[in-house]
């Protein structure tokens, strides 16, 4: 079923080496793509002629001069089909139509009741597609709080109040169109891994700082699921045992000392009505404002450099609502994590701004349909 709307665009291996690299290092000539393939030029030539004609590849006119005849360039079309991205939220469903270059093309947007009933949200996102969907559309990404198993099953959702509610599989017979679930966190660190702040790196982990902490765990430029979808709950690693009870049922986790949660309580302790006031007196030069703040970033900087000290990543990219306060607590972290983590692993790492922003959970919401897309036939996990 997965397979189907990713086919016509592969079709075989030879053929999705010229896609993928028209598409990753494109423009570039028939000549460059026989010699980067090792195909031979007459199946260039074919590949390409029926690549033109189908529309996945363009001319973009010509290479420079150097002499000798100026060789036509091959552009992949980023046009050519469009992926639904889907965020479901627990008051609201937004949807994007998303280009096979991660641009978000039209959005859409419905708010549920709280909370929503699984049929609640399979009736919006079915509205969404019908409002979004225009020309070739190769399938649905569903971005979702909770643990979301291989198959498409929200296992557990705390900010949904669901367990075990299968959401692929209702969803693609509904839409005729192939459709894949992630954890809302891990489509963020895809997208960032193909568009954003991840580019640069194989090997990095995106944390979110905001009413939760949540982080996706990208390892070999492909994202870390675990078992059953459960990797990357950096929020609830035990930085005390004795600590503040947390929404999850145990006690002291990193979300109680380092998401909105913390910062409301530090609030409220020191006479504020809430965040933005607590916000606002801080950056006024306030100490006991600055210094919640600092704890905060420092608690973050244990979790991150617990991280660190477990995958060695090459980056860690921070991302979630909260950045927008970013100055105010991420020297704390830093400071943590160079000085206290293994210096062999901290030395090279980059702590670096999530870039696609709260666009970035759409956009890769699609791109869990885009990469499976452009998986060569043979590697597709189905
Ligand atoms: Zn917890």
């Amino acid at each position: 079923m997965q397979r189907k709307g990713a086919l016509g665009l592969l079709r075989d291996h030879n053929r999705g080496m010229v896609v993928n690299l028209l598409r990753t290092r494109g423009p570039m000539s028939r000549t460059e793509l026989a010699h980067l393939t090792g195909l031979a030029p007459s199946a260039i030539t074919r590949f390409a002629r029926d690549l033109l004609a189908e529309g996945i590849a363009r001319e973009v006119g010509k290479t420079r001069s150097n002499g000798g005849r100026r060789a036509v360039l091959l552009a992949f079309n980023p046009t050519y089909a469009h992926v639904i991205g889907v965020k479901v939220e627990r008051e609201r469903v937004l949807a994007a139509r998303v280009d096979l270059a991660g641009r978000i093309a039209r959005r859409w947007e419905a708010p549920l009741p709280t909370p929503p009933t699984p049929d609640e949200v399979f009736s919006l996102v079915r509205n969404a597609f019908q409002r979004l969907a225009r020309g070739r559309i190769l399938g649905v990404g569903v971005a979702i709080s909770g643990f979301v198993d291989a198959h498409g099953v929200d296992l557990y959702s705390p900010i949904l109040g669901w367990h075990n509610v299968a959401v692929g599989e209702p969803l693609a017979d509904r839409l005729g169109l192939p459709v894949r679930v992630e954890n809302d966190v891990n489509a963020l660190a895809l997208a960032e891994c193909w568009y954003g702040a991840g580019r640069r790196f194989r090997n990095f982990v995106c944390i979110t700082v905001g009413e939760g902490i949540g982080a996706g765990v990208v390892i070999a430029g492909e994202l870390y699921r675990g078992a059953f979808g459960g990797a990357g709950e950096v929020g609830h690693m035990t930085i005390d045992p004795a600590g503040p009870r947390c929404r999850c049922g145990e006690q002291g986790c990193l979300e109680v000392f380092a998401s909105d949660w913390f910062l409301a309580a530090e609030a409220e302790r020191l006479g504020h009505p809430g965040i933005p006031s607590l916000v606002a007196s801080a950056r006024s030069g306030d100490a006991s404002a600055r210094e919640a703040f600092a704890l905060m970033g420092r608690y973050l900087g244990i979790g991150a450099k617990n991280v660190v000290n477990l995958l060695n990543p090459e980056a860690i990219v921070l991302g979630g609502e909260r950045m927008t306060d970013a100055d105010l607590f991420l020297p704390a972290l830093e400071e943590e994590v160079r000085h206290h983590a293994f210096p062999e692993t901290a030395r090279e790492l980059a702590i670096v701004p999530a870039e696609l922003g709260p666009d970035g959970f759409l956009i890769g919401a699609a791109t869990l349909v885009t990469a499976e897309a452009f998986r060569s036939p043979m590697e597709r996990t189905g």
